[in-house]
C-alpha cells in the first residue's frame, strides 16, 4: 500500500475521526486548520484581510448520519454568516453536503441547504458546494439546480479528475465555480487515475471557464498551473476581475501572500472546528511530504 492509501484509509476511519473530536488541534492540524470555535476563526480571518486576502469558511465535519448532527451543522454555519456580517470581515461559506445529511435523505439536505442560503442571501454571503466523492456528485449537482431556482447566491467546485468535468463545466458555465484537481479516491472508470491525465484536464478546464465563465477560483497549490495559468490570463487580456487563485490555510503561505501583493485578488479556504481529522488525513495523502507538519510537531515539543 502506498503511504497516499494509507493516509486515505485513515482519512476513512470512522473511530478515529470520532476520538480526534475529543482532543484539541494535535499532530500540526493547527497549522492548517484555523481555530476549534467561530471566534478563534474570526481572528484568523480578520489576519489575512489585514493582508488583501478573502477567506471562504469551512466547518468541519465529516461521517453525518444522524439528522441531530446535521441540525446541528446548519445551526454552526448559519452563526459563522452572522459572524461574517458582526464582524464584517471578507468571507464567504464553503460546506459539504453530507454534512448537512446528505447520506441520511437527500430533501432534508436541501432543506437544510435552502435554510442556510437564505440566510446568507440576507446578508448577501456567498455559499460554494464544495464536492466531495463520486457518490455525492450528481446529487450535489441536484441541489445546485435546486437553490439556484431560489437563490443567485450559489456556486460549486469542478474536480478535474472526473471524466464528466468537461461537460459539467459547460452546464454550470454562469456559476461561480472553483475548479480543482480532486481530493477523493476515485476508481479508473469515472476518473482519469495518473497526474498527467490530471493535470492536462484541469488546465483546460480552468482555461475554457476563464474564456467562457462567469468567475473562475483557480484552486491549487501548484506552481506549475499556476505560472501556466498566469501567463494564459495576460495573453489573453483576461480581466482580473473574472478569477481569483485560491489556497488551503496554512499552506505556501509565502506564494499566497506574493499573489495577492502582485494584485490578484486571492482567497484562502479556512476551515475550523473540533472535526479536524478527516480534512487533515487528507492533506497528508495529497502530498506526504505534508507530513513535515507532524515531524515538527514530534520534535518541536
Ligand atoms: P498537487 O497536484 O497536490 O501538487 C502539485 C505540485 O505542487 C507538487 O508536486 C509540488 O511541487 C507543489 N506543491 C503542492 N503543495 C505544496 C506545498 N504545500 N508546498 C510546496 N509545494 C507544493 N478537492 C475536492 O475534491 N473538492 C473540493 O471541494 C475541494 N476544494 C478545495 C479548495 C481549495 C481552496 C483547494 C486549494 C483545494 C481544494 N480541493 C478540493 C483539493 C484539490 O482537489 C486537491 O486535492 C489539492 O488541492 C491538491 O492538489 P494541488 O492542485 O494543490 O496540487
Amino acid at each position: 500500500m502506498m503511504l497516499k492509501d494509507i493516509f486515505m484509509t485513515l482519512s476513512e476511519n470512522k473511530a478515529l475521526n470520532g476520538a480526534a473530536k475529543k482532543y484539541g488541534l494535535k499532530m500540526g492540524a493547527q497549522h492548517v486548520v484555523a481555530g476549534t470555535n467561530i471566534e478563534e476563526t474570526m481572528q484568523s480571518i480578520k489576519k489575512l484581510n489585514a493582508q488583501g486576502i478573502s477567506c471562504t469558511v469551512d466547518n468541519l465535519g465529516e461521517f453525518v448520519f444522524e439528522k441531530e448532527e446535521a441540525l446541528e451543522a446548519k445551526a454552526q454555519i448559519i452563526a459563522v454568516i452572522e459572524a461574517i456580517e458582526e464582524h464584517q470581515v471578507d468571507a464567504h461559506i464553503s460546506l459539504k453536503p453530507s454534512q448537512l445529511g446528505l447520506d441520511i435523505d437527500y430533501d432534508f439536505a436541501l432543506q437544510n441547504l435552502k435554510d442556510i442560503a437564505a440566510v446568507a442571501k440576507k446578508y448577501d454571503t456567498f455559499i460554494n458546494i464544495d464536492m466531495e466523492s463520486n457518490k455525492h456528485l450528481q446529487p450535489s449537482f441536484d441541489i445546485l439546480d435546486e437553490l439556484s431556482k431560489e437563490f443567485d447566491n450559489v456556486g460549486t467546485v469542478i474536480q478535474a479528475y472526473f471524466f464528466r468535468a468537461a461537460e459539467d463545466i459547460q452546464k454550470y458555465k454562469n456559476f461561480r465555480l472553483r475548479i480543482v484537481k480532486g481530493a477523493y479516491k476515485e476508481p479508473a472508470d469515472v476518473a482519469y487515475q495518473t497526474k498527467e491525465e490530471i493535470d492536462k484536464n484541469y488546465i483546460e478546464l480552468i482555461e475554457w471557464h476563464l474564456l467562457n465563465g462567469k468567475f473562475t477560483s483557480i484552486a491549487t497549490h501548484d506552481h506549475n498551473v499556476i505560472n501556466h495559468i498566469k501567463q494564459f490570463i495576460k495573453d489573453n487580456n483576461i480581466s482580473y476581475d473574472k478569477f481569483e487563485f485560491q489556497m488551503l490555510y496554512g499552506f505556501r503561505t509565502d506564494m499566497q501572500l506574493e499573489l495577492a501583493k502582485e494584485g490578484y485578488n486571492f482567497c484562502t479556504y479556512v476551515p475550523f472546528g473540533k472535526d479536524w481529522y478527516g480534512y487533515f488525513m487528507r492533506r497528508l495523502a495529497e502530498r506526504p511530504a505534508n507530513m513535515n507538519l507532524v515531524v515538527k510537531q514530534v520534535f518541536n515539543k
